[in-house]
């Protein structure tokens, strides 16, 4: 066996896209599996997704492995950092139990220190260490994901730097939110999204989610 679950193999592939394999210790089917993942962003939202084709195509279904963002109601976008870094708060119950400190090992992930309750969990605040084109990419016309073994990446808005598109007849569709996401009105554009029917990923482990809806 070439790599060994939770040993922090990283590596950067050919289009420049960072990955790594993670320990899962709360989730024995994914520790088996122990895919090779990358970090993606979906809007404004942060999940785990499946980095390699191979992978991808046993999976036969949508990369996503896990959601490491969490949108929680007094504060669903934290903001960025001094460094101008997107802030989340982060997930770590539940099937990301133990995920965090790897990440941040990896340096993906940075705590800040700051941490929030939500019911039974307390999230803690990070901010984003990757860079747009170290992670993959969805595109915000029809959510497929970027590869990340083709040279061809996304092209990004050049107005608002913060949606990718592999197709080029987006402006119609996206000047509303672009408009917004300039102005940093990141919830607008969200509510949005949620409006015309987009469904945030949901989580391998139906259970940890039960956590946070017995809070509200
Ligand atoms: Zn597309
Ligand atoms: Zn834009």
């Amino acid at each position: 066996m070439a790599v060994t679950a939770g040993n922090g193999i990283a590596g950067t592939t050919a289009n420049g896209v960072k990955t790594v394999k993670l320990a899962w210790s709360h989730s024995n089917e994914l520790d088996a599996e122990s895919p090779l993942v990358a970090l993606g962003r979906t809007g404004d939202e942060f999940v785990l997704v499946v980095a390699d084709q191979k992978s991808r195509d046993e999976r036969a279904c949508d990369p996503f492995i896990t959601a490491l963002s969490v949108m929680v109601n007094e504060d669903p976008f934290p903001g960025w950092s001094m460094d101008n870094r997107q802030m989340i708060w982060v997930k770590t119950y539940s099937e990301n139990d133990g995920l965090l400190p790897q990440l941040e090992k990896k340096g993906w992930l940075r705590p800040v220190g700051t941490v929030i309750k939500q019911g039974f969990v307390t999230l803690p605040l990070a901010e984003v260490m990757l860079s747009d084109t170290e992670m993959v990419q969805r595109c915000a016309l029809c959510e497929a994901w970027e590869s990340t073994e083709t040279k061809e990446r996304f092209k990004r808005c050049s107005t608002c730097k913060r949606r990718y598109y592999h197709q080029h007849q987006h402006w119609p569709k996206h000047k509303k939110d672009c408009k917004d996401l300039v102005k940093g009105r990141l919830a607008d554009v969200e509510n949005r999204r949620r409006e015309a029917g987009y469904v945030p990923p949901k989580p391998a482990d139906p259970e940890g989610e039960k956590i946070v809806e017995m809070a509200d």
